[in-house]
């Protein structure tokens, strides 16, 4: 048994995917003439009740595009301590779009304080950057933001003058998990980047969403940074079978990490807040005793792979069954 358990970006494409690759139609897509790119964009933005849609090499990409898209040099994004789009996307909006960061402490359930926004919003005073976006991320360390908190921050960036962007890399999960269409999330923001290559097991890309007007000055940028892509409908093939036909299993992940959550809080050693999963994520807490490096490495020897550490992170996708997890715990046992 194997199973890779540090992150649902190690999915495999599907098979479904790999033959729709190897068939789809394709043409420049610089020139805007791949209809298998133009496909997946028209029906992304379909789903999600946007204008327009830009398929992009990454989610980390999607995100910059979004930020240099709302905001000028010199303008300013408020967003969460612990947003992606803060602290592992390399600084770019910083370094490639002189666009200053705000970022603000995350509460316990993945939210921003409203009040804490609205104190951080500068006044028009030479002094400050211009305060131009409210970033959220939904779902955020695996958790699923409220939905009257989405239309609680959709108001405040209204009344302040605000766009708001959504980090959505895993909104497909919080739209399975409330048993919501995506486009009831998508529907309190002005954009929103989501990633294809995760728990939807595409091989490659990212999508990001909003009207013509933002999605045409995305095009551009994504142009100048290197992410016009030519025959990109091979990879747009697998992401058009993310979006219709892998979704619906993702309930099989939150199961999966519910189960997960059960088993490793029932061993010693591991703390686990079994509530707190509602998604694919499982997060513990390794006692101080517990050399999870070893463990990590024993149980590597047996084909169950982790990122050891003394908050381990478990990410439960597509290519790990219900039997691999109990399996993984069987491991995890005797390596104790
Ligand atoms: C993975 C992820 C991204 C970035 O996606 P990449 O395709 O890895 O660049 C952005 N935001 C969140 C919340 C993510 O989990």
């Amino acid at each position: 048994m194997k199973a890779d358990f540090r992150s649902d970006t190690v999915t495999q494409p599907t098979a479904a995917m790999r033959q729709a690759m190897s068939q789809a139609p394709v043409g420049d897509d610089v020139y805007g003439d791949d209809p298998t790119v133009n496909r997946l964009e028209a029906m992304a933005a379909e789903m999600l009740g946007f204008d327009a849609a830009l398929f992009t090499s990454s989610g980390t990409q999607a995100n910059l595009l979004a930020l240099m898209s709302h905001c000028e040099r010199g303008d300013e994004y408020i967003c969460g301590q612990d947003a992606h789009n803060y602290r592992f996307e390399g600084g770019g909006a910083a370094v490639l779009g002189s666009i200053q960061p705000q970022p603000l402490l995350n509460q316990a359930d993945g939210t921003i304080a409203l009040g804490d926004i609205e104190a951080a919003i500068k006044p028009d005073d030479v002094h400050y950057a211009r305060t131009r976006l409210l970033s959220l991320e939904n779902t955020i360390g695996g958790k699923v933001l409220p939905m009257d908190y989405l239309a609680e921050a959709q108001a405040l960036a209204f009344n302040r003058g605000l766009k708001i962007h959504l980090d959505g890399a895993r909104l497909v999960n919080a739209a399975v998990a409330l048993n919501k269409p995506m486009a009831e999330i998508a529907g309190h923001f002005d954009s929103v980047s989501l990633c294809l290559s995760k728990g939807l097991c595409a091989p490659v890309g990212s999508l990001l969403l909003g009207d013509d007007r933002l999605i045409h000055k995305a095009r551009r940028w994504r142009k100048m940074l290197g992410g016009g892509m030519r025959q990109a409908g091979i990879l747009a093939a697998a992401g058009i079978i993310a979006l219709e036909s892998q979704w619906q299993r993702l309930t099989e992940d939150h199961d999966n990490a519910a189960l997960l959550g059960r088993e490793l809080s029932m061993i010693e050693g591991f703390e686990v807040n079994t509530a707190s999963i509602q998604t694919n994520m499982v997060f513990a807490r390794v006692a101080e005793h517990i050399d999870i490096k070893r463990i990590a490495a024993e149980l590597a020897s047996q084909g169950f792979i982790i990122s050891p550490s003394k908050n381990l992170r478990l990410v439960t996708h597509n290519d790990i069954s219900r039997d691999a997890v109990l399996a993984f715990v069987a491991a995890l046992k005797s390596a104790l």
